[in-house]
């Protein structure tokens, strides 16, 4: 590796994806820095998947609570105290974000605190004007809320504000229909909000299984939250009371405390400097790259959600790891994207891992599905109406399974070791060759005929 440059790689970007890159190529021996102008840990650290779990699991109690009684406990008068809630995941979040900046620091990353720009192929500029150079540049600066250009769009909230609510809202409007609007429908409802959710399309949840989805719509209902359908968002007024007025196309106008915006994320390359130096840019802003995370300038490489590919986590993190590897450890490495589990963490969950029954139907000559459609156990006795529904898709030809597609209680669980047999390439008789695990949910995945 080259002395002429201060480091033989700067990272922009302190999230999953960014840490691990740095991490792995020091741990080759490469001179590594990580320029991270907010905190070290990123979207799903901070303000993502780590403290929105924490709040599903905060939000659950509302039901355990409630079941609890048909199991015999005596629940005297419960109460929820959300600054507690917010106050101690936000501790969690610090404690996590510690964590990262020592294991950094540990594989001697140097942490540069600031934001950085791109000034050359190999220079990044601090914002305090300090001109770094580096062999290879990597941007792993995630992506952010996109929030529509409607009048009144500024009285709404992202899911980044959400963790600091200084209360829970009364009426809470989410609009989208996605991953956040329907865990954060799951989260305020179960903590006595009412949810509308508004979308402008007529499904949710649209990448996965049209049968799950369903499901979660029924649900969803029955517990009591609204849907409103084709109604895109025209404007929203703030009311002397501080509250919202909502006008939606074509339909009366709702009145709510709260309106979050949960309508997709958009690659953060705004200002990076990027065009400059000549890296191509696509759609919404995304850098292109190529499967080896390569753009167009070829020392400047990119992973995670501003490459706009799969915005998942643990996708940056093998993308990270994968460019460490390529770049810095001799060992060219490719991620395969073929069968990435997915999971919303609604209220149930839902879990989902390789081709839908809608995919299926496009792709494959003869398929076959398979379906338990079961009340579990604990739900029967908790007098609970809550079904889940398990569904596994099959080629008829060769017997693989190609998908399978869960709601229910502890789905995303479940799933996740499921989702080995599905990369395996395994089929529906070695499914059916497996013993059941009794009483259990997920024994209906080797019960199903
Ligand atoms: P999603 O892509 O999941 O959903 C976006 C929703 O907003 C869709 O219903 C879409 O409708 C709608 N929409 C898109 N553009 C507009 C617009 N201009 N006006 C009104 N509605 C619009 O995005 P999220 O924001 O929920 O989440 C962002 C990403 O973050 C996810 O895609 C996912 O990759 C990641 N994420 C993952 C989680 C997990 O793994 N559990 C949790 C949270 C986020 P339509 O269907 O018509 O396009």
């Amino acid at each position: 590796m080259s002395e002429t440059y201060d480091y033989d790689l700067v990272v922009i970007g302190a999230g999953s994806g960014g840490v691990r890159a740095a991490r792995v190529s020091a741990a080759h021996g490469a001179r590594v820095a990580i320029a991270e102008e907010y905190r070290v840990g990123g979207t799903c650290v901070i303000r993502g998947c780590v403290p929105k779990k924490l709040l599903v699991y905060g939000a659950h109690f509302a039901e355990d609570l409630q079941d609890a009684r048909r199991f015999g406990w005596e629940v005297g008068e419960s109460r929820f105290d959300w600054p507690t809630l917010r106050d101690n995941v936000l501790g969690e979040v610090e404690r996590l974000e510690g964590l990262y900046s020592d294991m950094l620091e540990r594989n001697e990353v140097e942490i540069l605190a600031q934001r950085a720009t791109v000034t050359g192929p190999n220079e990044v500029t601090l914002a305090d004007g300090t001109k770094v150079s580096a062999g290879t540049i990597l941007i792993a600066t995630g992506a952010h809320p996109m929030v529509p250009d409607v009048p009144g769009a500024e009285h709404g909230i992202t899911s980044n504000e959400m963790f600091h609510l200084d209360s829970i809202p009364r009426r809470a409007v989410i609009v989208g229909g996605g991953y956040i609007a329907n865990e954060f429908a799951g989260i305020l409802h179960e903590f006595s909000c009412h949810v509308t959710i508004v979308n402008r399309g007529d499904r949710i949840l649209r990448h996965y299984d049209e049968q799950i989805r369903d499901r979660l719509l029924t649900i969803s209902l029955m517990k009591g939250i609204d849907f409103k359908f084709n109604a895109p968002i025209e404007k929203i007024e703030k009311q002397e009371d501080g509250s919202l007025r909502i006008h939606l196309a074509g339909q009366d106008p709702i009145a709510a405390d709260l309106l979050l915006w949960a309508v997709g994320r958009l690659p953060n390359t705004g200002g990076l400097g990027l065009e400059a130096v000549g890296v191509e840019l696509g759609k919404n802003g995304a850098i292109l790259v190529d499967e080896d995370n390569q753009s167009s300038v070829a020392s400047i490489y990119a992973i995670g959600d501003v490459t706009d590919r799969v915005q998942l986590t643990p996708v940056a993190i093998r993308e990270g790891h994968a460019f460490a590897e390529t770049v810095f450890g001799g060992k060219p490495t490719r991620v395969d994207y073929e069968n990435i589990p997915s999971a919303v963490f609604s209220h149930p969950p839902i879990a989902g891992v390789g081709m839908t029954e809608g995919q299926a139907r496009d792709r494959v000559g003869e398929y076959k599905t398979y379906v338990a459609d079961f009340r579990p156990m604990k739900n029967v006795l908790a007098g609970r109406n809550e079904r889940a529904l398990y569904k596994l898709i099959v080629d008829e030809e060769t017997e693989k399974v190609l998908g399978i597609h869960m709601i229910g209680p502890d789905a995303p669980e479940i799933l996740q070791a499921a989702a080995i047999a599905v990369k395996a390439g395994l089929t529906k008789a070695q499914f059916d060759e497996t013993i059941a695990l009794h009483p259990t949910m997920s024994e209906e995945l080797v019960l199903m005929r």
